[in-house]
């Protein structure tokens, strides 16, 4: 199974830009706004069994609008 192919992003709330998952040192996972940066919390995991949970969930955070913006651009 691929994470990546199974989980669907919407635009980013903030800019409409691209959202991409990514995982941090095997620990959690998030998704960001490649045009702004805004992102989720990090959804942590402990085991190969929860990583693909934690995955899912800040797939959800990301497509329900739980996003934090950036304060890069102003
Ligand atoms: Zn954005």
């Amino acid at each position: 199974m691929n994470i990546y192919e199974e989980i669907e992003l919407q635009e980013c709330p903030y800019c409409q830009g691209p959202g991409i998952l990514e995982e941090e040192e095997g620990w959690c996972w998030y998704v960001m706004c490649m045009d702004c940066g805004a992102k989720t919390g990090e959804c942590g995991y402990k085991s190969e069994e929860e990583s693909a949970k934690a995955a899912r969930s800040a797939a959800h955070l990301w497509n329900i609008g739980k996003v934090i913006r950036s304060d890069r651009c102003e």
